[in-house]
């Protein structure tokens, strides 16, 4: 994919903040610190637009950023930061939960999974959402290249066996590192922005 233009559009913290203008939306979810700046920043190869290590304890700002003048990846709050009150983790809750139910243009939802590692009981409760609400569902692993080739295969075993994943959904093994997974997973979302 050629971008020809991205930028950052607002940090919304409630809905009537959303952009107004029914582009597809693409969102991501993860937990802090599992590259999901990263990987926006390697999608649309700019260095620094999506803030890497995004400010946890934020819980409560969906950050939208436009590229191509075609799509929006809309960043979620990292979750499962160890400080986050019990009010901050209900705020989370009840703006995602939203999103998901109401929003429209969501096409696609990545979940982003650090490849490494199984996913944590949060991850799997997105994941459940996700269903719930049928949203289309992306999962990428990401740090790809963290881990060697031999055990890729592996790994991506593991975290669709505890997500108990449906076989369905595309999964991409990615690193933000190497480019590695991006042309595949610019697929995934063009496939689901067309329909
Ligand atoms: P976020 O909190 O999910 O937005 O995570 P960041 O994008 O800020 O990444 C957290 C840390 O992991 C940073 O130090 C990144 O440089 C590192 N990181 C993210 N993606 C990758 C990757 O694909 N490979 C490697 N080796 N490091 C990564």
């Amino acid at each position: 994919m050629k971008i020809t233009q991205a930028n950052f559009v607002i940090s919304a913290v409630k809905p009537e903040q959303y952009p107004e203008d029914a582009l597809p939306e693409i969102a991501l979810a993860g937990r802090s610190n599992v590259g999901k700046s990263s990987l926006i920043n390697r999608m649309i190869m700019r260095k620094n637009l999506a803030r890497t290590s995004s400010q946890p304890g934020k819980t409560q700002q969906l950050n939208y950023y436009r590229v191509n003048d075609m799509v929006y990846f809309v960043d979620f709050p990292g979750y499962g930061y160890a400080k986050v009150s019990k009010k901050q983790r209900e705020q989370f809750g009840q703006m995602i939960e939203t999103y998901l139910r109401t929003r429209e243009p969501l096409k696609l939802q990545l979940l982003v999974i650090d490849s490494r590692h199984e996913p944590t009981g949060d991850d799997v409760l997105m994941y459940g959402w996700l269903k719930h609400y049928g949203i289309p569902t992306c999962i990428v692993c990401t740090k790809a290249d963290k881990i060697p080739r031999s055990k890729w295969d592996k790994h991506v075993k593991a975290i669709k066996q505890k997500l108990e994943a449906d076989p369905a959904d595309p999964v991409v093994l990615f690193s933000s590192e190497t480019g590695m997974g991006r042309d595949q997973l610019w697929d995934v979302i063009m496939n689901a922005i067309s329909h």
